[in-house]
């Protein structure tokens, strides 16, 4: 099989790649093995909320020209602060071309609400989901948290203590429908996407609506999780035509409802330019001559290999298993390419969980073309997006999408131009 460019993983970085690549007239392929971190997320895309050095961010355009100078091996700073704001321009617009509602301004973070009722900065927000414009400023002074009955991956009580500390006053509510009684006798089966399948059915989000209406009365706005909208586009509007009060939704533990809207808009959209995707296969090996990658080898396809003129290494950090970590080393599977990483084992990590980790900041080694390099030399047509590149801490600098977004169109540049 040949296309114009391969793409290894189809989370977000991949898939922004490859609609991008496909919009500009490529012909190319993603294959990826299963699920990635788009579906954990929640529903919000970070840029930049923190600085290296810990000092936060309001401005993520300005914030990458100071990080440049504090981090030069970021990837932003690799990118180039002028590509980042151009990149940071084109992402949104991507997004919603895709069909995912997007609102932010890369020059001015606003705040998100987290599934534990905390405020955090971020970038681009998915239509629907709670926002303020100022940490501590709720839209509304009196609230009915709802959640439904028998949900464990919400915690109404939690998000009740952050709000009453904004001056909001709180109060819970239950709602509940035949149909879930099929799931709840499986608490393991009581989760946001097997809920969100009963309300995907009209007279069920039609039910939810009317139960939505009662628990309103006397309050400003409603808190509802995220459990609704997993097949069709149209529920939340559904239920904001139906009731007088504001709705808006809170993101709930995994799995991630918006996460997973997201990853099936991004792929639809890629198919219907012309993209090929191969879902559930794993490049397993790949063939190198005079520096450059000439074909790929799959799972599923064993001995027919995908060729192109160039391939994108989109396969993620740790959690998806693009990186992989031995006794004494950090491995890139596929491709075998040089990995940064510092110091013995006991040095890649804390024991507080929360601290900034070193191991989260390993990854793939590139030049400042974002190719890969193997043996200390680049391969001429192999580049890395997304969270398997090197220098970058996404939790505590609040940059994971925003990393995946912005090298993603980089290298789809990179690619165009070359
Ligand atoms: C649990 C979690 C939640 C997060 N939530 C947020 C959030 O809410 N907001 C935010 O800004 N950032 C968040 N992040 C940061 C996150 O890294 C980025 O947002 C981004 O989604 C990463 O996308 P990616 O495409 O670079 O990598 P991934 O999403 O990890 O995708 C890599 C893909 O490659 C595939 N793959 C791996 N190896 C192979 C192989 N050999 N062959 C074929 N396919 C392969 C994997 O199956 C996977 O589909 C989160 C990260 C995690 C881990």
């Amino acid at each position: 099989m040949r296309f114009d460019t391969v793409i290894i993983g189809g989370g977000l970085a991949g898939m922004t790649c490859g609609i991008r690549l496909a919009e500009a007239g490529q012909h190319c392929a993603i294959v990826s093995q299963g699920q990635s971190a788009i579906h954990f997320s929640s529903g919000s895309f970070d840029l930049l909320g923190h600085l290296p050095d810990g000092t936060a961010v309001s401005d993520p355009v300005a914030g990458i020209a100071t990080l440049a100078r504090q981090c030069p091996t970021h990837p932003y700073a690799v990118i180039g602060a002028d590509s980042c704001a151009r990149h940071a321009g084109e992402a949104p617009e991507l997004l919603r071309r895709a069909g995912v509602p997007v609102a932010g301004d890369s020059r001015r973070n606003h705040f998100r609400i987290t599934p534990l009722g905390k405020t955090k900065a971020t970038w681009l927000t998915i239509d629907g989901y709670l926002t303020t414009e100022e940490a501590g400023r709720l839209p509304f002074r009196r609230v009915c948290i709802a959640n439904i009955e028998g949900f464990l991956d919400f915690y109404p009580e939690f998000i009740a203590e952050e709000f009453n500390r904004q001056d909001v006053e709180c109060r819970f509510g239950n709602f509940n429908h035949p149909d879930l009684e099929q799931i709840r006798r499986n608490p393991s089966e009581m989760r946001s996407a097997n809920i969100a399948r009963v309300f995907d059915r009209e007279a069920n989000l039609e039910a939810l609506s009317e139960s939505l209406r009662k628990l309103s009365e006397g309050c400003d706005a409603l808190i509802v999780p995220a459990v609704i909208g997993l097949n069709r586009n149209d529920s939340l509007a559904y239920l904001r035509s139906r009731v007088d009060t504001p709705i808006h939704l809170l993101p709930t533990l995994p799995p991630s409802i918006p996460g997973i809207r997201a990853q099936q808009a991004l792929q639809h959209r890629f198919r219907a330019l012309g993209g090929e995707y191969f879902l559930g296969d794993s490049v397993l090996r790949a063939e190198t001559e005079q520096g450059r990658v000439r074909r790929i080898f799959t799972a599923n396809h064993g001995n027919i290999p995908f060729e192109a003129e160039c391939f994108v290494l989109a396969t993620g950090s740790f959690f998806s298993k693009g990186l992989v970590a031995t006794p004494d080393r950090i491995v890139e599977p596929v491709f075998g390419a040089d990995t940064v990483y510092a110091g013995g084992r006991s040095e890649w990590y804390t024991l507080r969980f929360f601290d900034r980790q070193a191991y989260q900041a390993f990854g793939v080694r590139t030049d400042a073309g974002l190719r890969v390099m193997k043996s200390g030399s680049a391969l001429e047509n192999l580049y890395c997006a997304g969270a398997g590149l090197s220098g970058f801490h996404p939790v505590q600098e609040e940059c994971g999408a925003g990393v995946s977004l912005l090298s993603a169109l980089h290298v789809a540049e990179r690619i165009l131009k070359n």
